[in-house]
């Protein structure tokens, strides 16, 4: 059987399909940090964190915010099952930076605990979906 050259890279959040596609290069926001997958990888699966997920098609990427899920890696195929994702296009600026504002707010507001981390999570999913829309407003 010939070794695969690409990946089917299949994006899924908790109510829709949001890629579909084949790929040549794939990095992942694992819950441990960012990795990096190219055909012929070998098979793991991997809880996912906050991130930015990009792909790659020749020299086109393209970037998605991630949040929390799984990753299945096999040597011919990614899939991704996020508990939410939005690709860059999707992204609404005004609301991140909104929501990038209270949480800032939050944080400086001698929270208990547990409140302090809610925030400290709001502000980093805010950070992500900012960073991954910039990918657009570059190109454009
Ligand atoms: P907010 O405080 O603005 O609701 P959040 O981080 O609490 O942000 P999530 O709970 O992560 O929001 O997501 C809830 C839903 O809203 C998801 O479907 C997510 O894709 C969408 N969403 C959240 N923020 C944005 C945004 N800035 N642009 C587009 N969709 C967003």
């Amino acid at each position: 059987m010939a070794l695969p050259t690409q990946l089917h890279l299949q994006i899924v959040s908790a109510d829709r399909s949001l890629v579909d596609e084949r790929v040549d290069e794939v990095e992942v926001p694992g819950v441990d940090g960012y990795f990096g997958v190219l055909p012929r990888h070998t098979p793991l699966l991997a809880l996912l964190g906050h991130g930015e997920l990009w792909y790659r098609q020749g020299q086109d990427k393209h970037y998605l915010a991630i949040a929390n899920g799984f990753a299945e890696v096999l040597p011919d195929r990614v899939t991704i099952l996020a508990h939410v994702a939005e690709t860059a296009s999707e992204i609404d600026i005004v609301r991140a930076e909104a929501a990038m504002k209270r949480a800032r707010e939050r944080m400086s507001a001698g929270l208990s605990d547990i409140d302090f981390e809610r925030a400290r999570v709001a502000l980093l999913r805010s950070i992500i979906r900012l960073q991954v829309a910039s990918h657009v407003r570059i190109r454009s």
